[in-house]
């Protein structure tokens, strides 16, 4: 790959990796960490955000599929034909999107909702 299209994919791995933990975070926020029934007491700190096991085992998984991805160039996941994610983990993470998205579409961050919708 040539040096430029390795830039790109590293520019399109980090700024996915961001929108991933930010969405996720306030997820987990919202229905574990701030007494959730799930929530089994245990946090995760990842660049300086808080999650719960569950939560974090997920933000794992969707980053190195994020960064193992096959495709050239990426499709957003929603688009994808391959989808990779074991459907556990699909189901999971299209969750998160739906609702972190609107939570940051109310915010203000129009930028990065609909991209990222799983
Ligand atoms: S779901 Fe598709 S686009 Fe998303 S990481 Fe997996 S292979 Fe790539
Ligand atoms: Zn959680």
């Amino acid at each position: 790959m040539a040096a430029s299209e390795q830039e790109k994919k590293q520019q399109r791995i980090a700024k996915d990796e961001k929108v991933l933990r930010a969405f996720i975070a306030v997820y987990c926020q919202v229905h574990h960490l701030s007494g959730g029934e799930q929530f089994d007491g245990v946090t995760h700190r990842d660049q300086g955000r808080e999650y719960c096991s569950e939560c974090y085992a997920l933000l794992q998984y969707a980053l190195q599929r994020n960064e193992r991805c096959p495709l050239v160039p990426k499709p957003v996941c929603r688009h994808c034909t391959v989808h990779c994610y074991k459907p556990e983990m699909r189901q999971k993470i299209r969750e998160v999107m739906k609702f972190s998205g609107i939570y940051y579409v109310k915010r203000g961050r129009l930028d990065w909702i609909w991209h990222y919708f799983f």
